[in-house]
């Protein structure tokens, strides 16, 4: 009898000790490598890090591919405002699940997730209700931001080899997808698909896609599978044949003014992508009447540009608005209806190596990347 008690209490004492080494490992964060800038505008470099742990609602992810947004450098140069350093960009994130907190229905381990720019929201206020969690005043940025839901930790994006994220801000993936191909959707692909169902562009449309880089191609794409009639805009020549044979009935080169003759009044739609100075006016002016421009493309602040009053009015009775990414549910209808119309953007992908991503970054403020780099997070190395 004595011995029997003996080996309860012993049992007893095993089962709290392994219960309390199974807690402290479901709670330890978790180890994350990657590549950051150490201070404003500095190059990348490897960095090692670590990730909350998994939560109840959330998934972590085995990053493997993840895009290089235009909107990455600006944020490594704090163009937009001070930041914070060490700063792991990338908002354009895809991988494959490989844990699951124990409320997650959503996925299953082996599953693919895409991840784009936002990672949490409060799911309760009138945006989050409307699906427009990228205005809620409580959302969480991938990176370059604080995670008032995690101890208001530092986030950090997705040049780096895994991601923990709520369930509800994961996109699935069909597994037929071309997944190195899949990243830049998340971010370029929902910044223009957004708009140009906002502004119900449909066939027939004429539409102008100023920018025609990462944003700008994907743009291209959406409103050519629309059936509209697209003319591009940008400063190259480098880019002309890419544009007709996306499906553009026209391409503009800016730089030289006689082809701007005879656009004013023209276009029903403008979509600016452009991440450098222009001037809106110019666009506003092709607008015919009742038409709508929007805007998604952000110089940095020094080179925000900015339109008068008397534009306005001069140009009356047409539309222009702003438009940041898109809500979670819309994010999901582009991703399927993309991979479902094989409407990928065109991709270089790159290796892992900080070296390779300081020189794409060069590439991208040159304007020479045809149209979005990819990090292959899986040729990572790291020592430890
Ligand atoms: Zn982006
Ligand atoms: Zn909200």
């Amino acid at each position: 009898m004595k011995r029997n008690i003996f080996l309860a209490f012993l049992l007893f004492w095993m089962g709290l000790f392994t219960a309390s080494a199974h807690t402290v490992e479901e709670h330890a964060r978790i180890p994350a490598h990657g590549f950051a800038v150490m201070a404003e505008g500095g190059e990348f470099q490897p960095y090692t890090f670590s990730r909350h742990a998994v939560g109840d609602n959330e998934i972590q992810i085995e990053i493997l591919y993840a895009g290089i947004c235009h909107s990455d450098l600006h944020h490594v140069a704090s163009d937009w405002g001070k930041e914070e350093y060490p700063l792991v960009p990338g908002h354009e994130i895809v991988g494959r699940v490989v844990k699951i907190g124990k409320n997650v229905t959503k996925f299953k381990v082996g599953d693919i997730a895409g991840v784009g720019c936002l990672v949490n929201a409060c799911g309760e206020c009138e945006f989050c209700l409307m699906g427009l969690e990228q205005y809620c005043p409580n959302r969480v940025l991938t990176y370059h931001d604080h995670d008032k839901y995690h101890d208001n930790e530092q986030t950090q994006g997705g040049y780096s080899d895994t991601l923990v994220v709520s369930q509800n801000f994961a996109i699935k993936v069909p597994e037929n997808a071309d997944i190195e191909k899949i990243a830049p959707l998340l971010c370029a692909g929902i910044t223009t698909w957004s708009p140009i169902h906002y502004m119900n562009v449909k066939k027939g449309d004429k539409i102008g896609i100023a920018g025609f880089g990462g944003l700008g191609h994907m743009a291209v794409k959406y409103a050519v599978a629309l059936g509209a009639e697209v003319t591009v805009f940008d400063i190259t020549e480098a880019k002309r044949e890419d544009a007709k044979r996306m499906g553009a009935v026209r391409y503009v080169n800016v730089t030289n003014p006689e082809e701007l003759n005879g656009l004013d009044n023209s276009l029903n739609y403008v979509l600016s992508t452009v991440p450098a100075k222009y001037d809106p006016a110019m666009y506003m002016k092709m607008l015919k009447i009742n038409g709508q421009m929007a805007i998604v493309g952000l110089p940095a602040i020094k080179n925000m540009p900015s339109i008068s009053v008397l534009s306005f009015v001069i140009h009356g009775n047409r539309k222009v608005f702003g438009s940041q990414i898109g809500g979670i549910k819309e994010t999901q209808e582009m991703l399927d209806y993309s991979v479902a119309h094989n409407l990928y953007p065109e991709v270089e992908v790159i290796k892992a190596d900080a070296a390779a991503i300081n020189e794409a970054y060069k590439k991208v403020q040159a304007g020479e990347v045809k149209f979005r780099y990819v990090i292959d997070m899986k040729t990572l190395k790291h020592a430890d």
